[in-house]
This record gives structure tokens, sequence and C-alpha cells, in this order.
């Protein structure tokens, strides 16, 4: 077996350009502009203009010239990467490092490892969790799958006061999260402002599909939302009771709960700093590694590219650091 980082396109920056010609052109290219996919001129040896930095300019890698409109493009025009100071050998090895490590990579961490400013790190980290959020999905637990339900708090409402007693732990102070895990499948977080029935509700209905069968614990919101699907049941955790057999049904929350243990472990000692603002970001990058794993059989390569694959197309209006 070799190493996965001896893959050419995470130190090459031609190979780079190629490896993501072929994910986002299966079909070979297709012009941003007009659309044409026939006549095309591969522009090869092309510089950029000189600069102090670099003299003699940089080599245009993958640049082609459409046959119909005469515009000039790469791979990049119109995905994430695009008017990107950043290599793109370094993009795939930042989403390698994002989707193998099973808690995260911070900032910092990325930054050490591949030798670019932290801002540039926030910055690239922050594109790659955008790409992951996967909105408008079909809804979780179609065809009457099991789906597992739970709510947790992670870090305080930015203006909260730091000590509130008892009541300091639960939502009102704390952000929430609110988790749908299919049973054998994928995982669905989202930041909700707290656990009222108005706020959950909704995006359970939207998410979950009618025909499928819950599982929560007995927290009070629930029945009203259960009532909606084809069976609901719980289990009683102020009694210790985590696992139920119901004839040949399993009925438990362990599959959430496991979920919660990785995104926990990860925000305690990976993003201790995590802004509410991002929360969002953070749990989409822990839904996709959860979704895209090796028990559904996708190893860190596959992972990497189904994240590039979900890079593609999508914008993020960040401002670009120097
Ligand atoms: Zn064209």
């Amino acid at each position: 077996m070799t190493s996965v980082l001896n893959e050419p396109y995470f130190s090459d920056e031609a190979a780079a350009f190629e490896r993501l010609e072929q994910i986002v052109w299966p079909n070979g290219p297709v012009c941003p502009f007009c659309g044409n996919m026939g006549r095309m001129y591969a522009l090869n040896g092309v510089r950029t203009k000189p600069s102090k930095k670099h003299p003699e300019g940089i080599v245009r890698h993958g640049l082609r010239k459409c046959g119909e409109c005469r515009k000039q493009f790469t791979v990049r025009r119109g995905t994430i990467f695009e008017d990107s100071p950043i290599p793109l050998h370094q993009w795939f090895q930042a989403a390698y490092l994002l989707c193998a490590s099973k808690k995260g990579i911070s900032a910092n961490q990325l930054h050490r490892t591949l030798g670019v400013t932290l801002q540039t790190a926030w910055f690239m980290g922050h594109r790659l969790r955008e790409a992951k959020r996967d909105g408008g999905l079909a809804p979780l637990g179609g065809g009457g799958g099991t789906v597992e339900i739970d709510e947790t708090v992670q870090g305080r409402i930015e203006g909260a006061p730091k000590s509130t007693g008892k009541m300091g732990g639960r939502s009102g102070y704390r952000n929430v999260a609110l988790t749908l895990v299919e049973r054998g499948g994928s995982a669905r977080s989202f930041h909700v402002t707290g656990t009222t029935i108005a706020e959950l509700k909704p995006v359970i209905l939207a998410n979950v599909a009618r025909e499928a069968k819950i599982m929560t614990d007995q927290a009070a919101w629930y029945p009203e939302i259960g009532v909606e699907f084809a069976s609901h049941d719980t289990v009683n955790l102020a009694r210790d009771e985590y696992v139920r057999r119901d004839g040949d049904r399993m009925i438990s929350t362990n599959t959430v709960e496991g979920y919660y243990s990785i995104f926990k472990r990860g925000m305690k000692g990976i993003y201790q700093h995590c802004g509410e603002k991002h929360l969002h970001r953070y749990l989409a990058e822990f839904d996709f590694r959860y979704s895209n794993r090796k028990a559904l059989g996708v190893g860190d390569n596959e992972r990497t590219v189904r994240a590039i694959t979900g890079i593609v197309g999508k914008r993020l209006y960040y401002r670009q650091p120097a």
C-alpha cells in the first residue's frame, strides 16, 4: 500500500488541474460562458504578466479557449477556487486533511502544515466547510427507515452571562444543535435558536420522511412532532434506559449520541474558538464526514474527491486574504 499523499495532485499544480478537470468535466471540457462542449483549444505555456514576486510570470495551467465564443477559461472558473491566489494542489491538501481527520483540523494546524498564513488557513477551512453543506436533499428515512433525533447544547450564546448557575447549561444561554441520523445512513444537523416545538418541528418535517420510524429521548417537545411519522419510540435516558428491545426492533438513540460524542470531542479539542455564526458550518463538516464514513464504504481519498465535487460551483463571499 502506498501513501495517498503520493498522489501527484497533492504536490504538482498541473496534476491538480488535471484531477479537478476529471471531477468537474467527466465528459470533457465545457465552456462556462456559452456552454460549448465542442471545438476547444488548449493554450499551453501561457504565463501571467511579470510581477515583482514572479518576474517571469506564472504558468497558467489548464488554460483553454472556446472555439465558439473565443473566450478563455480554466476549470477553476465558477468554482470556489476561482480567483484564489492559493495553488490548487494546496486546496487538495487542505480538503484531504479536513476530510481524513475524524474530529476536524484547526486553522492553526492547517496554517502550520500547509505553510500558509493563519488568515488563509482560516479562509480555506471555512470555504471547504461551506462546500460540504448539502441543502435540499431527499428526506432521511424514506422507505420506512429509522431516524434518530436528538439535540445538544454547544457553546455559550454571544452576550449571554458566563455564569448562570444551574440554568447555564440549557438553551436560552447556549447554542442548540439539532441532529437527525438515519441508521445505516447519513446525518444532518442544524443550528437552531431553541428547543421549542415551533422551532424544531418545521426542520424535522422538512428533513425526515413521513414513513420513517423515529426514535428520540423523552424531551417534552417530541410527542407532538412524533405523531407526524409512521412511529415514534422513546428511551428514558433519565432512568438510564439506553436500549430497549421490542420484538426485533431496537429502540435507542445510541447512533445520534455516538455522532455527538465525536462532534463534542472535536469542538472541545479542535474548534474551541468556534464562533456562533459559524456553528452551522462546523456541523456541516461533521455531518459530511459521518455521512461519507468508512462503514459506508467511503475511504479518506474517496471522501476528499466527494468534498471537492461538492465544492464545485459553490461560492462563498468572504473577503479574500492578501
Ligand atoms: Zn464559449
